[in-house]
């Protein structure tokens, strides 16, 4: 059954926007569903009519403004100036992962939506100790030793050792010292961290569906 674009389903029923205006089409993420989409309903901020109606057509997308409304999932997205609130969060989602760590790992996510980079780094320093941990290392370790654990009992499976080496650096140098983890840092780890749940928790839970 389809949804109009008026529409949010809240438990089980339909929750309907009222008074829609058309806008200047703009593309995003939707934060919500995670689908790309080109929006043109919403709530337009009143910006000076002029704009709207330019029909130069090297006019700046970024002076299109306003709380668009994704036509799959009917979730607003506030635009403005090419930033977007919420943001997206980066990575993939999860099934299977239990409820513990998974919660940690969205929360990591939702930082990096919203910028938040050192805090990214802290959370999957803790994520990646912990699957370390319940797979037999010692706790109260440092960062270091817990990533030579994983890689050592072959839980790492990337092959590249550069990219090991880095996560054990940067996730090493959140720990006593106050420094603030970049984005390119961010995304590094909880990449890292993705694929570390993939299979540590997802694949052999699937694997387990299909037998
Ligand atoms: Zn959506």
């Amino acid at each position: 059954m389809g949804q109009e674009i008026s529409q949010i389903k809240i438990a089980g029923d339909y929750a309907r926007w009222t008074g829609i205006q058309q806008m200047p089409s703009l593309d995003y993420v939707c934060w919500h569903c995670n689908t790309e989409i080109s929006s043109n309903e919403g709530y337009r901020l009143a910006l000076p009519h002029s704009m709207y109606t330019s029909t130069d057509s090297s006019y700046p997308d970024m002076l299109k403004a306003g709380i668009y409304l994704c036509h799959r999932c009917g979730y607003p997205t506030f635009l403005l100036d090419g930033k977007q609130i919420p943001g997206v969060p980066f990575g993939s989602s999860f099934e299977h992962v239990p409820d513990m760590v998974n919660d940690v790992y969205n929360e990591a996510r939702d930082c990096y939506s919203v910028n938040a980079f050192t805090a990214v780094v802290l959370l999957c320093r803790k994520i990646l100790m912990h699957i370390a941990v319940e797979q037999n290392a010692d706790p109260d370790r440092s960062f270091k030793y817990y990533v030579d654990y994983l890689e050592d009992h072959h839980l790492i499976t990337v092959t590249s050792q550069d990219w090991v080496d880095r996560i054990r650096k940067v996730g090493n140098e959140a720990n006593h010292q106050l420094i603030q983890n970049t984005q390119e840092e961010a995304k590094y780890i909880l990449t890292f961290t993705s694929m570390l749940l993939t299979t540590t928790y997802e694949y052999p839970a699937m694997e387990k569906e299909l037998n």
